[in-house]
């Protein structure tokens, strides 16, 4: 047996290793390639993904885990060896599952529509990308038709690279219960004289904005020994190993909100595959176990964190001395007031804390409309105004700022897209709770700039785990329950009830 796990071992590191050099290819395409690279390194990654999947097909992988089996099954279920088996087993399934023809056919068409979708947007055309839109639409059934399945977005949000273990069942009644009180808090807050913040809109450098961005994240614990900043037009987090977790920002200089909050976000993505345990370098495990509980870990570092009143305690006299011109005059209360203000807008990535899961919240149910077909493709702008003037009381003029909006459904499938920055948020309030529970003196270190009981505690509990337990297995063990919104809207009342006097 040993001899047979040493085998899938290799097997597994071969293919991660033709998907790290693909990943590789599009870190530096996202970086530093110059546009003439475009076509070959269109062509060099599609080589390379051929050729992972491949080996991730191997009717060989296939008979070594069934040989497997009865090894998983002796060792305990916690264990690192059953943990492998499982989740490559997972894959395996997965991918097989979709016939070859298919995965080709979708690719084709994704960047047909992601080619008329960056047309369409600017000029709010969704007439022309609405063909293409109901070509995903039948394209993401059909997906989903290869797997069994309660509800049909069921497999487009378990979906390995998504949130395996989630179910429509699970996602939608914990919405609806969130948006039940959500709405009324948006309003209330509305109602609410506006908070100041204009502090924020003002001239800063971008190497200071830089600068002061990787001083906070290597104080969390982001090690730049493994990992580096570069620009990019979209902030991102990629890793090529555990030893390599490399992120990336874009720099507004006229709003000091845009890059700082996306630093912090993007440096709890890469704290997360930093930490995982180095056992697992080069097997499926040495990655976050779904988008959710990613998400779940750049929210608790860019708002738990970094939106807290206790951290810009420590935090704020440093970016004052760094923009003295900027925020001398600004008191750190103004400040915090600024880069916690609730707005109703058009725009999910600009949105605050407060109203930005009723975007995600729309985004998703409207899937799972399209998808049961209670929804058609060319009523969606329409179905988007409405439910947008349901929840936040505005709706876009136009479909540039409605349904044309995000990037997700219009280079990927209609399914399993959203949720995840939702479920994210919501764990990542029943996790700190946790941790505080656990060394209640985090808070304090928190005002000294000391983030090391929590790091440690993230790592110990969440990180080195890596995709060893599924999102609900993580949940359970870490907080002896199953998802709940309970503490995150203790978190919301508490923080915004102060702020705003409800
Ligand atoms: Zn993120």
């Amino acid at each position: 047996m040993e001899h047979k796990l040493a085998e899938l071992k290799t097997r597994l590191t071969e293919i991660d290793d033709l998907e790290s050099a693909a990943r590789l290819l599009k870190w530096d395409q996202n970086t530093y390639m110059p546009l003439g690279g475009a076509v070959a390194r269109g062509r060099q990654s599609a080589t390379l993904r051929r050729l992972a999947h491949e080996r991730s097909i191997d009717p060989d992988l296939g008979k070594l885990l069934d040989e497997l089996r009865p090894y998983a099954e002796s060792v305990p279920y916690d264990s690192d060896e059953a943990g492998l088996i499982r989740v490559a087993r997972r894959r395996y399934e997965e991918k097989i599952k979709v016939p070859p023809q298919f995965t080709s056919e979708f690719y084709a068409h994704t960047s047909a529509i992601l080619q008329v979708w960056t047309e369409a947007r600017p000029a709010n055309d969704f007439g022309r990308v609405r063909p293409y839109l109901e070509k995903t639409l039948d394209l993401s059934r059909q997906y989903a038709n290869y797997f069994d399945y309660e509800h049909v977005a069921d497999p487009l949000i378990g979906r390995l690279t998504q949130d395996p273990g989630m179910t429509v069942s699970i996602v939608r009644p914990l919405f609806a219960e969130l948006r039940e009180q959500l709405v009324p808090m948006v309003q209330a807050i509305a109602a609410q004289p506006s908070a100041d913040g204009t502090c924020l809109r003002q001239h800063f450098p971008e190497d200071q904005q830089i600068a002061f961005g990787i001083e906070a994240i290597e104080r969390f614990g982001y090690d730049l020994k493994r990992g580096r900043q570069d620009r990019a037009p979209h902030p991102f987090t990629i890793e090529f190993s555990i030893g390599d977790v490399r992120i990336t920002t874009r720099v507004d200089e006229e709003n000091l909100r845009s890059a700082l909050f996306s630093t912090l976000h993007e440096a709890g993505h890469a704290m997360y595959q930093q930490g995982i345990k180095t056992d697992f370098e080069g097997t499926p495990l040495a990655q976050g176990t779904s988008m959710g509980v990613h998400e779940s870990q750049s929210r608790l570092w860019e708002n738990l964190v970094g939106r807290s009143r206790i951290f810009w305690q420590h935090f704020y006299p440093r970016l004052q001395a760094v923009f003295p011109d900027q925020l001398e005059g600004v008191d750190l209360e103004t400040f915090y007031r600024a880069i916690n203000k609730v707005e109703r807008s058009l725009i999910r990535t600009e949105a605050d804390e407060v109203t930005y899961n009723l975007h995600v919240m729309l985004r998703f149910e409207l899937e799972c409309q399209l998808l049961e077909g209670s929804l058609e493709v060319r009523d969606l702008p329409e179905a988007w105004r409405a439910r947008m003037s349901a929840d936040l009381g505005i709706a876009p003029p136009d479909d540039r700022d409605g349904v044309l909006q995000d990037i997700h459904w219009y280079f990927d499938h209609i399914g399993g897209m959203f949720q995840c920055y939702t479920l994210g948020n919501i764990m990542s309030t029943q996790f700190f709770a946790m941790a505080l529970q656990a060394h209640p003196e985090i808070t304090a270190e928190m005002g000294a700039g000391e983030f090391g009981t929590l790091h440690r505690w993230l790592v110990e509990n969440i990180y080195q785990h890596g995709s060893k337990f599924t999102a609900n297995e993580l949940l359970e063990r870490v907080t002896g329950g199953p998802l709940s919104i309970e503490s995150y809207m203790r978190y919301l009342r508490n923080k915004y009830g102060e702020l705003y006097e409800l």
